[in-house]
């Protein structure tokens, strides 16, 4: 199960808490306010992938970095261009000299526009960058894609999805056993060869009809864009089909030109985007606080041409539930 927690409610700061399958990695969609979450929590995140650095999807950076300042593990930050030197600068606004023992290091990586790029900042250095080797973080064989959006400052959309898997025929008639293991992982790998089943060697090829793929998890994140229709294509383009869709849903249909002048989306945009991407799933999240105890419109809107979509604080029980 694909366990989604939208830390805060529909209108406050974007932060959205995810717990991928069979990993002990848990990512972070934005960082805007993250007091809700226990110490516990906070300690658990590895991975925050940064839309943008407005202030209500940044400002988490310190509870974060709070909990983890004596962490072994690093904390690594993805976002658009400009996140570096940001970064840079949140972390010279405080005073570090008590700790040096620390080993806690926080990797940051930028999209340039043409790459990825790194710098990291060890706590043990004062946190002050250092040039790392390009790339983007291992994550669990997750694959990431990414967008850029329109929203007058370098912002991204990111979309996650899930290594293929297998499952195991059971009325396959060879004795189960090791074999089963390392047949899933060749065939993952695109790999052929021979395997030794039931004391005799057996073709890979031939073994793999016993495999059912599994529909890979995928969810894609949107938010702060206008979606007017050639962005929501440019979406479509980079991202592909996609199970889940989480999109912002600032402003309702009446308040179009508003939507325009701030670079937001309404909740119509956002289900035409979910209907182009093909999704099982929309959930609407980062509403206007001028449209407080609206929620209600903002679903009926989008439910008018997508009927699956629901408030992303009805998600946090798990989102993906086809698996
Ligand atoms: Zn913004």
């Amino acid at each position: 199960m694909f366990h989604c927690r939208l830390v805060n409610a529909a209108h406050h700061d974007p932060a959205l808490l995810l717990s991928p399958p069979q990993s002990a990695q848990r990512w972070l969609l934005d960082c805007g306010d993250l007091h809700p979450l226990s110490l516990h929590e906070l300690l658990q995140i590895d991975t925050v992938f940064v839309s943008h650095a407005h202030i209500d999807h940044w400002i988490g950076l310190d509870a974060l970095m709070r909990a983890q300042l004596f962490g072994e593990r690093p904390l690594r930050i993805l976002g658009p261009q400009g996140i570096l030197d940001m970064l840079a600068g949140r972390l010279a606004g405080y005073a570090w000299n008590l700790v040096s023992r620390s080993q806690f290091v926080v990797e940051g990586y930028e999209w340039t526009g043409e790459e990825w790029r790194s710098r990291h900042f060890p706590c043990r250095h004062r946190f002050v960058g250092q040039p790392a080797v390009s790339g983007l973080p291992e994550l669990d064989g997750w694959g990431l894609g990414w967008v850029e959006l329109r929203h007058g400052v370098p912002c991204l959309g990111f979309r996650l999805e899930s290594a293929v898997s297998y499952r195991f025929r059971e009325e396959c008639p060879l004795t189960p056993g090791p074999w089963i293991s390392q047949l899933k992982d060749r065939v993952a790998r695109g790999a052929e060869g021979q395997l030794e089943v039931e004391g005799q060697l057996r073709e890979v090829s031939e073994l793999s009809q016993w495999l059912r793929p599994l529909p890979s998890h995928q969810l894609a994140y949107i938010t702060d864009t206008r979606l007017d229709p050639a962005t929501r294509q440019q979406i479509v383009q980079a991202f592909g089909p996609t199970r889940i869709l989480w999109c912002e849903a600032a402003f309702l249909e009446s308040q179009r030109e508003l939507a325009e002048s701030k670079l937001h989306s309404t909740a119509l945009e956002a289900a035409s985007l979910a209907l182009e991407l093909g999704c099982e799933r929309l959930y609407l999240f980062h509403l206007s606080r001028r449209t407080q105890g609206l929620a209600d419109e903002h679903l009926r809107e989008a439910r008018s041409i997508f009927p699956e979509t629901y408030l992303g604080s009805e998600a946090n029980q798990g989102v993906d539930k086809s698996r």
